[in-house]
């Protein structure tokens, strides 16, 4: 423990992935000066991050989930056929609905550790008591979802009594942290109050995300979904607070722009690969493929948003702002 009685953290190191890409502090990727993306997307055979649901269940039902359609879980001889499937993938988030609901996470952890991708974990951290320990050393980091002060997590999302004593159980292994908040009009005064926690925390970056129009997002109130003009005017006050207050955590933000449709690759408890999101699909999902029955390179390769998924991750089409601890960044 630290002075502050506040858990301590290992540093975090960058780490190269080859084709002058590498995975840093903030907990997103950086690529090297002057890459071309056009050239990385004609020579990928696979895709740089995949998000992979172990489950759809949840303890939640925040105001914004996209993910209120259940399937049942894999099986363990189910993701062990998907991990084989995904060789060639960068990074890998073992993501929900909640991942931590499933009682066997740490046997799926130990079944993807052992491969060569960069593991993370989105969760709402409210079971992070149960699996720290087994999990520690072998995640980059989680990614809690959090919408900053008590009262207004409580109101979008869930319980902060429940998420805050996960965040310090993932933290007293080890495990490096980043926060992830849905923006809406409503909470647009909180976010500098969210940023803050993350400083406070040494979170790798604050990640701000627009609700998509699915799932419990239907029934918000229109008025809750700012515009881009909004969101950038967001981004530029909350840039100029972070310089005054040196905030260390990156903060980056995405919208829904044409630039970012379909970057996000998600396989379904049933192995079904998607784009996402699909701005003219219903469900805003574009089926590739099952990654139970084929490869990813082959689902790769009749993946139509490629560019968007290098740009978006390599944050070429979304606003961002490196870690304060590294020297460049997307
Ligand atoms: S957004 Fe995440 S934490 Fe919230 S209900 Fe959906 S799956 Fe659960």
């Amino acid at each position: 423990m630290t002075d502050l009685g506040l858990p301590s953290v290992p540093p975090r190191t960058s780490t190269e992935l080859g084709n002058g890409i590498s995975f840093g502090r903030g907990h997103h990727f950086t690529a090297a000066p002057g890459l071309d993306i056009q050239a990385l997307v004609e020579r990928a055979t696979a895709p740089l991050s995949v998000i992979l649901q172990v489950t759809k269940r949840c303890d939640f039902d925040c105001t914004f989930c996209s993910e209120t359609l259940q399937l049942p879980d894999p099986t363990l001889a189910h993701l062990e056929t998907m991990r084989d499937n995904l060789a060639g993938t960068k990074r890998l988030f073992l993501s929900g609905g909640e991942p931590l609901m499933r009682k066997d996470f740490g046997e799926i952890v130990d079944m993807f550790a052992d491969e060569d991708f960069v593991l993370a974990v989105p969760t709402n951290a409210t079971h992070g008591l149960q699996h720290a320990k087994r999990i520690a050393g072998k995640v980059a980091f989680a990614n809690i979802g959090l919408e900053g002060p008590r009262g207004i997590t409580n109101r979008v999302r869930g319980d902060y009594d429940k998420v805050m004593p996960g965040i310090r159980a993932l933290q007293a292994e080890g495990i490096p942290i980043s926060l992830s908040s849905v923006v809406y009009r409503s909470t647009l005064s909180a976010l500098q109050f969210t940023a803050q926690i993350a400083d406070v925390l040494d979170a790798g970056k604050v990640k701000l995300i627009m609700p998509l129009r699915k799932g419990n997002a239907l029934k918000l109130d229109p008025n809750e979904f700012i515009t881009d003009a909004e969101a950038e005017e967001t981004f530029g006050r909350l840039l100029e607070l972070r310089t005054t207050m040196q905030w260390s955590p990156a903060i980056r933000l995405t919208t829904w722009t044409p630039e970012n449709e379909g970057h996000m690759i998600v396989v379904e408890p049933n192995g079904t690969t998607n784009a996402w999101p699909v701005y003219d699909q219903k469900d805003l999902f574009e089926p590739l493929g099952n990654l139970l029955e084929e490869p990813i390179d082959e689902i790769w390769r009749r993946y139509r948003f490629k560019r968007n998924h290098f740009a978006k991750y390599l944050g070429a089409s979304i606003r961002s702002t490196a870690h304060a601890g590294t020297a460049s960044g997307a």
